[in-house]
């Protein structure tokens, strides 16, 4: 059992623990969700450039 709603959920509890949470590409139909046609990593990277830099914090 997996939903969209089960991954937010989850990541809003890894967030909780303290893990960073990073939002990452998905493919769609063949094609990269970062919408490069010739993307070679399609739904393996991160959407933020420089990830390991900025960090995603959900204040609550
Ligand atoms: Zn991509």
């Amino acid at each position: 059992m997996s939903s969209d709603s089960d991954l937010l959920n989850n990541a809003l509890n890894y967030a909780g623990m303290g893990w960073r949470v990073v939002p990452i590409h998905s493919p769609l139909r063949g094609v990269c969700s970062c919408r490069k046609p010739n993307c070679k990593r399609a739904g393996k990277h991160p959407r933020i450039r420089q990830w390991t830099v900025s960090q995603i914090r959900i204040t609550t």
